[in-house]
């Protein structure tokens, strides 16, 4: 299949999710992941109608965001950003959705504000605890939250996870379920953020199902990428 059809696929299963879970399919983003992809099978992405790119490097989204593009396209750093990356990102992105640290958040809301901008963040929760993978403690997550949305040039939006690997989506389920307790309780806490991008190409409509209001989709749009 090519890049439009994979696309309307993927928008009509985010539409049957997200009216199990008594939304519509308009209430959910759909990021198009869209590192290591080709700006030409991007474009063909964005003719279809994408208007969310995912990219995991600073240096690669910026060269890209530099080409031609329809109006409306913005661009979400979803990978992890390295502190002397930060001045870049806080320049060319819309949100920064892998905020894992208050160090790093003190950098990007420092360049936001020279920028004289308020850059949307979320922050990024490594639900199984792994090594791999960045991001704060679901019980640290209280004491940063406070920290960073005393930034003045960073506006928490919500949280972001990537959960460990299941074959089968349903075993993903429970670290969904989880985030979004989580965002509940902040809530309560007074954040009016309420923001959740979970799920992937292989688990989305579970995610949504849990909860989800942005997804961050790539092999089920673009195919199998090269790895690097
Ligand atoms: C690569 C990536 C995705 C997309 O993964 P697919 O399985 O290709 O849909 C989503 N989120 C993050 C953070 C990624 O790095």
């Amino acid at each position: 299949m090519g890049i439009r059809e994979n696309l309307s696929d993927v928008l009509e299963r985010i539409d049957a999710a997200a009216r199990r879970s008594g939304r519509k399919g308009s209430d959910i983003t759909l990021v198009a992941v869209s590192k290591t992809v080709e700006p030409a099978l991007m474009l063909e992405a964005a003719d279809a109608g994408a208007r969310v790119f995912g990219e995991n490097r600073v240096r690669e989204a910026e060269e890209k965001k530099a080409m031609q593009w329809p109006d409306g396209v913005s661009w979400h750093m979803i990978g992890h950003l390295q502190r002397n990356k930060a001045k870049t990102a806080a320049g060319i992105f819309d949100m920064i959705q892998s905020v894992d640290g208050i160090e790093l958040a003190r950098h990007i809301d420092r360049h936001a504000g020279a920028l004289g901008k308020a850059m949307p963040v979320l922050l990024e929760i490594n639900m199984g605890s792994e090594e791999s993978k960045t991001g704060f403690a679901p019980d640290n997550i209280f004491g940063a939250a406070d920290e960073i949305a005393a930034l003045g040039n960073i506006r928490v939006e919500g949280l972001m996870a990537i959960p460990p690997y299941c074959e089968n989506p349903e075993d993903a389920r429970p670290y969904f379920r989880r985030l979004a307790r989580l965002r509940d309780e902040l809530e309560q806490r007074g954040y009016g953020f309420g923001k959740l991008s979970m799920g992937m190409s292989h688990d989305f409509e579970a995610a949504i199902e849990e909860g989800a209001t942005i997804v961050r989709v790539g092999t089920a749009i673009f195919g199998e990428r090269n790895r690097r």
